[in-house]
């Protein structure tokens, strides 16, 4: 369900620049009216996520549209060309969520960036950690407001406690004065473990010491903000952290996919399995590795073309990340059309079903292209993941089996399983 916006506003050309740019930028769908009336009927008839006013319409001058709004309880944006101390009080007491001040060409950009952010921080989690009720909860308020997901937490260790069960958090707002543990010490716990890379700690204090905040920057935190909150300020800072959160996770996503298939590419994957080997001779859990390599794809690039070739190598990815999403193995496309896949909890007969049962999916798949359908198939060479050897060794043993499946036909699997049957065959003819 698309989000939807109300727009109130009376000029006619930044109402159709607004609607414009909001639908194709957010996704949300804008519903327009240029009048007080026209609205009142409008909240009637549809649940608004968000609306956006101005606050001289014909039928109500005087800024009236922000009582009808927040009577029914709709998250507000207001834009405005006049702008002094009247009117943020009168913003501050209807609760509104931001205010833009109108400024040329650049108002339109304002209002779809706030409007993007409003419908994004819904994706954040927040952790308010303060052991005085009424400043947690008005906290909380401030930032239920601007949509985020907000957790609490009455001291350090019941936060230390949340965090640790939910790993989705990724912003904590902390006190500095608590009983069981101060806001240095908190941070510095949580940095033992956390990252400000994956999590923005900002910490609060209403204390006059001007050195809280070099001390909570020293034990880790990403910001300070001193009580009581300048509303503006404390969003601008909120809304920094959260920004850069969102660079850092969009640089980890471009350094880690490959481009063409959007699966991991040979780097992450080679990061990401260190870490599952580590995990996986800990426990007694199996695991597999699979190396698959498209047949005579060379062909397909020389017949149908390049792009042919690429559509081919995103069709197969795709079947692969479907195929592995389910049971979290992870997939990787480690060469020009080479993948590997680390098998999670599978022994070798089952990493062998998964192997034959992705291969068949391929060979049934077919690569629609102009015209015609062309069929691919895919070799691979698969083994159980010997807890006491280096990885290196496992994928060697993988591209052996592969390459005896290239050399015994292509469109197989060979397993560790096969050659381990072969040697017992042979033992029992002689
Ligand atoms: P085999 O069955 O033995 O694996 O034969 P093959 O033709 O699949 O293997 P070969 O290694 O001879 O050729 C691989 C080809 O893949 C050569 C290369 O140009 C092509 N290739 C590598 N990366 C890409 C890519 O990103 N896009 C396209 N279209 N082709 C690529
Ligand atoms: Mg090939
Ligand atoms: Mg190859």
């Amino acid at each position: 369900m698309p989000h939807k916006i109300l727009l109130v506003e009376d000029s006619i050309a930044l109402s159709m620049l607004l609607k414009q740019r909001l639908e194709a930028e957010t996704g949300a769908e804008v519903i327009h009216c240029d009048t007080m009336k026209s609205a009142t009927q409008l909240i009637g008839d549809h649940d608004f996520t968000l609306a956006l006013t101005g606050l001289n319409l014909p039928d109500a001058p005087d800024g009236e549209i922000l009582d009808l709004l927040s009577a029914g309880r709709i998250p507000t944006i207001v834009f405005t060309a006049t702008f002094d101390e009247a009117a943020r009080k009168r913003y501050t007491e209807k609760k509104i969520i931001d205010y833009i001040i109108k400024d040329g060409h650049r108002t339109v950009d304002a209002v779809i960036k706030t409007v993007d952010r409003i419908i994004t921080n819904r994706l954040f989690s927040v952790l308010v950690v303060d052991d005085a009720r009424s400043a947690r909860s008005g906290l909380v308020e401030i930032l239920q407001r601007q949509n985020f997901r907000v957790i609490e937490a009455r001291s350090g260790t019941q936060a230390l406690e949340i965090l640790k069960q939910d790993e989705t958090i990724e912003l904590v707002i902390t006190d500095y004065h608590m009983p069981d543990m101060d806001g240095y010490q908190l941070t510095r716990k949580v940095r033992e473990y956390r990252s400000s890379e994956d999590l923005r700690i900002i910490g609060v204090s209403s204390s006059t010491d001007r050195l809280l905040s070099a001390s909570f920057l020293k034990a880790g935190a990403s910001d300070f903000i001193y009580r009581p909150f300048v509303l503006e300020e404390l969003q601008c800072r909120i809304d920094n952290n959260i920004e850069t959160l969102k660079q850092l996770k969009r640089l980890r996503h471009l350094a880690e996919r490959d481009h063409l298939t959007n699966l991991p590419n040979r780097r992450s994957f080679f990061e990401k399995t260190k870490v599952m080997m580590t995990d996986l001779q800990k426990s007694k859990a199996k695991g597999a590795l699979a190396i698959l390599d498209i047949d005579h794809f060379k062909k397909i690039n020389d017949t149908y073309g390049h792009d042919a070739g690429d559509r081919t190598l995103k069709n197969i990815a795709a079947l692969i990340a479907g195929m592995c999403e389910k049971s979290k193995h992870l997939p990787a496309r480690i060469g020009g059309e080479e993948f590997a896949i680390f098998l999670k909890d599978l022994d070798s007969g089952q990493a062998r079903a998964f192997c034959e049962d992705l291969r068949e999916a391929v060979e049934g798949s077919g690569v629609q292209l102009t015209g015609t359908e062309i069929s691919v198939t895919i070799s691979l060479g698969v083994v159980e993941i010997e807890k006491s050897e280096p990885f290196d060794n496992q994928l060697n043993a993988a591209d052996q089996l592969l390459y005896m499946a290239k050399s015994n036909g292509r469109n197989r699997v060979f397993a560790d399983l096969d050659i381990l049957q072969g040697f017992t065959d042979l033992a029992k003819t002689h």
